[in-house]
Parts: C-alpha cells; sequence; structure tokens
C-alpha cells in the first residue's frame, strides 16, 4: 500500500523552503524549545525508543537505543559529542542531500534535541567537501538559528548550550564508516578503527559520541511532535520495531529517479513503477535495494524464508519485490535494506559489467590497513578485467566466489563484507549469464549499456 508522506520533503519545491522562515512557518524548532524548556532526558530517550527509528545510514541500528548507550551523567573532564554522518557516499544514494540542501533547518534542530538526549553541547556534521550546496545550506542555517537565539550559550532562554559545525571531509567513501570519520574530524587519516572501543565509550577526541546518520537525526523533530508511538505506527512494519516514514531513493533503469518520501514498508514494486515510473529501456532484470554494497536481488526471485518464524513468513512464495522494504524483511531475503535508496538493472544491462564496475569502485576506495580487503578487492577486479576481457576460463569464477569468502569476516570493518556480498550476490543470482559471457567472450552481454556513468567499452 502506497502510503508517501511530507515530514521531511514538504518544502522540496518551494524557492525558499530551506529558509528558517519557512521551516518556522510549518511549526519548525517548536520541539527543539519544548525539549530544552524542561523535558527529561529520561522521557526523551523514551520518546525515541517508542518511535522505532531506525538508523538511515545502511545498518538499520535502533536510534533511541543507540542514544541511550552514552554513559550517564556526562563527567566534566570527559564531555560528549553527536556527530552527523552526511557522508553519503554508497553509490546509488544520494538521500540525504536533498535535506541539506532543501530542509537544512530539520537537520539543526534535530541536532539540538540529539545534543540534550545524550548530554552533549557540540554537534560536527561531516559532509563531503564536493558537496558545496549542502555545505552552504547547512552553515547558513546554523547562521540563522544562532542570530535567532536559538543556538549558543543559552538556546531558547534555556541554560542548555548547542553549538554545530560543519566538518568537511574530501570524499573518501570509507569516511562514511563512523571510525574512520571520527578519525577524519580529528584530522587524521580517515581509517577504521578497531571496535571496541564503541564511539559511545571512546569516539571524538577519545570522549564518548554518537554517531547518527543525517537523514535519523532530521526526523527527529517530526517524530517528537507526532509522538514516538504515532510516528512508528505509520510503519508497516511496526512490529518488527521499524517505524516511521522514511526517504527512498531510485536510480538507474527507471523512467523518473529521484527521492520519495513515504511510510516504511513501501514494497521495491511501488518504488520502481508507481514512484519511479516504471523501467526504462526494457524489462526489469534486477534491483540492488539499498545501495552499492547490499547483494542484488533478481526481479523474478521469489521470497523462501527458512521457516514460520521468520519475519518473512507472510511474504512466503510471492515476489521479492512485493516484500515491505525494512531492516529486518530485506536481511531476512538475504541481502540488505542498507541506505534505502534502490539502483535498478533492466534486461538491457549487462550483470557483469555491473559487477566490474562495481569492483573497481571497491578497490579503489579499500583503506588499505586488512590484507584481505586491500589485496582480495584488488584480486577480485583482476578477474574481473579478464572476464571483461575475454581472457578468463569458467573456474575463475569459483575463484572469484572463494577471495570473497575469505574476506568476510576478516577486516576491521564493514567495507570487507561490502565488497564481498555484492560480489558472491552477482555470481551467486547471475552464474549462468557469467558464463555465458565468459564463453562468448562478451558477445551474449546484451549491450554495453550498465550502471550509470558505467564507461561504454569491454575493457579499459
Ligand atoms: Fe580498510 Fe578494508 Fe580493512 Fe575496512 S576492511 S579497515 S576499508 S582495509
Amino acid at each position: 500500500m502506497l502510503r508517501q508522506t511530507k515530514y521531511l520533503s514538504s518544502r522540496y519545491n518551494e524557492p525558499d523552503g530551506w529558509s528558517l522562515s519557512a521551516y518556522e512557518r510549518d511549526g519548525g524548532y517548536k520541539q527543539a524549545k519544548r525539549v530544552l524548556g524542561g523535558m527529561t532526558r529520561d522521557a526523551l530517550i523514551e520518546d525515541m525508543k517508542a518511535a522505532n527509528i531506525r538508523g538511515r545510514g545502511g545498518a538499520g541500528f535502533a536510534m533511541g537505543v543507540k542514544w541511550s548507550f552514552m554513559p550517564w551523567p556526562p563527567k566534566p573532564e570527559k564531555p560528549h559529542y553527536l556527530v552527523i554522518n552526511a557522508d553519503e557516499g554508497e553509490p546509488g544514494t544520494f538521500k540525504d542531500r536533498t535535506i541539506m540542501e532543501k530542509n537544512p533547518h530539520s537537520v539543526v534542530e534535530g541536532c539540538i534535541i540529539g545534543c540534550y538526549g545524550i548530554g552533549a553541547h557540540t554537534a560536527y556534521i561531516y559532509v563531503r567537501d564536493e558537496l558545496h550546496l549542502s555545505k552552504e545550506r547547512l552553515w547558513g542555517a546554523i547562521n540563522e538559528a544562532k542570530a535567532k537565539g536559538y543556538l549558543g550559550k543559552n538556546p531558547f532562554g534555556s541554560d542548555y548550550a548547542v553549538e554545530v559545525f560543519v566538518h568537511t571531509g574530501a570524499g573518501a567513501y570509507i569516511c562514511g564508516e563512523e571510525t574512520a570519520l571520527l578519525n577524519s574530524l580529528e584530522g587524521k587519516r580517515g581509517e577504521p578503527r578497531l571496535k571496541p572501543p564503541f564511539p559511545a565509550q571512546a569516539g571524538a577526541f577519545g570522549m564518548p559520541s554518537t554517531v547518527n546518520n543525517l537523514e535519523t537525526i532530521a526526523i527527529v523533530p517530526t517524530a517528537l511532535e507526532m509522538g514516538g508511538d504515532a510516528f512508528s505506527k505509520l510503519s508497516e512494519l511496526h512490529n518488527l520495531k521499524d517505524g516511521g516514514s522514511r526517504l527512498f531513493g531510485v536510480s538507474g533503469h527507471v523512467n523518473t529517479p529521484g527521492v520519495f518520501e513515504a511510510c516504511v514498508g513501501l514494497t521495491l514494486r511501488e518504488l520502481i513503477y508507481d514512484l519511479g515510473g516504471g523501467v526504462k529501456g526494457g524489462k526489469l532484470l534486477a534491483v540492488i535495494p539499498g545501495g552499492s554494497s547490499c547483494p542484488i536481488l533478481r526481479a523474478d526471485d521469489l521470497v523462501s524464508a527458512p521457516n514460520e518464524k521468520s519475519p518473512l513468513f507472510p511474504w512466503n512464495g510471492k515476489s521479492v519485490l512485493d516484500v515491505p522494504l525494512g531492516v529486518d524483511t530485506f536481511r531476512a531475503l538475504g541481502t540488505m535494506l542498507g541506505t534505502c535508496c534502490a539502483i535498478v538493472l533492466s534486461d538491457q544491462a549487462c550483470p557483469v559489467l555491473a559487477m566490474h564496475n562495481l569492483m573497481r569502485f571497491y578497490r579503489h576506495e579499500s583503506c588499505g590497513q586488512c590484507t584481505p580487503c586491500r589485496e582480495g578487492s584488488a584480486w577480485i577486479f583482476r578477474i574481473m578485467d579478464r572476464i571483461v576481457a575475454g581472457q578468463a576460463s569458467i573456474e575463475e569464477l569459483d575463484r572469484l566466489s572463494e577471495i570473497a569468502d575469505n574476506i568476510m569476516g576478516n577486516t576491521i570493518c564493514a567495507f570487507g563484507e561490502g565488497t564481498a556480498m555484492p560480489a558472491l550476490g552477482f555470481l551467486k543470482k547471475f552464474r549462468r549469464e557469467f558464463e555465458q559471457y565468459i564463453l562468448t567472450r562478451g558477445k551474449s552481454s546484451p549491450n554495453r549499456l550498465t550502471l550509470p556513468g558505467h564507461f561504454a567499452g569491454a575493457a579499459e
């Protein structure tokens, strides 16, 4: 059931929708004022837990629970920090950017509430440098809020000081991983840290910190205004603790790519055909559901849940296109919801070339600390290069799977899995196409059309 919403995106098409006056016209900053005006931290966190906001950056962790992990009460010698992850480097993902450009005050208000919830007085919003308009709009919103007395030493007349800063990163994909982001924020190389300690114990500058995705923090004022329970129940999956509404992106071979806001529980079929305007240039072949590190789903796949206790049981036997997009439902499908931004491939796309393109990206973005990731991603890409150049044998497909298997679980951060899982997904779902490609030296490939931005030739 398609239920579009307009909580974050109501002013996306207004010429001044990003301004303070437009935000306040729609009731903006009332929740920050209410929270700082005397709401207890416990009440705030309980409401956020009831809202069942799952992190919208990819991991899908429960936001309210994450806030509750912060040590309490804060110690003066150990200041807490709120860090907002707006790096958004996942291929196919561009939803946070729309919030920064078109609704930046929701982020600032979310930061004020978030700081109060975790006992922080400073929030850093980490944005990749090339997003010039995003940075400009965020700084503009921060300055407008400051001039109105909503930030600073006494926001809304309270004695709870809050400052918000925008910090720019140089554009490495790995800086979207929370501990690499923290290193980059501190001016170090953007390399992931071993966990534990987790950020709530030792995060930014070694102090207790919470890292939230930008959309996750931007939806907080809406959830508070509605009340956590009511917000959660917008979602068809609220019984699975996956609540509210969220932004869905769709790109690739669709007629109207873009970002759409709807209740959690939207299906891929609704996203592709109702919101995305249907498949462009052929029939639907496959979907990468939530950013490129999520294993691909074939359009002709049927749900086969392992047992009756699986949350997917009600959809057993149906098309994967009809399963509500949720953190747990898509995990049970053997893939991930990720950032909830789907990449659509028509049957005019070549899965071999699509995987070649993705593996080049992962080889390039590995930070190089772990041997399985550094060497494995390069090895996978070299074999893909040989396949595309018509030089590989079918046996090398098994070697690809073996290399990917050896990356899984043997690395410091999840980037290793983010490389291995899509590789294994392509190989599992398109084994026949890969074999045909090798046997015909690429002549079986439908054409050279593949993911957006892909090169036109078989081998560079
Ligand atoms: Fe770096 Fe890859 Fe290891 Fe992550 S898994 S720390 S990206 S080498």
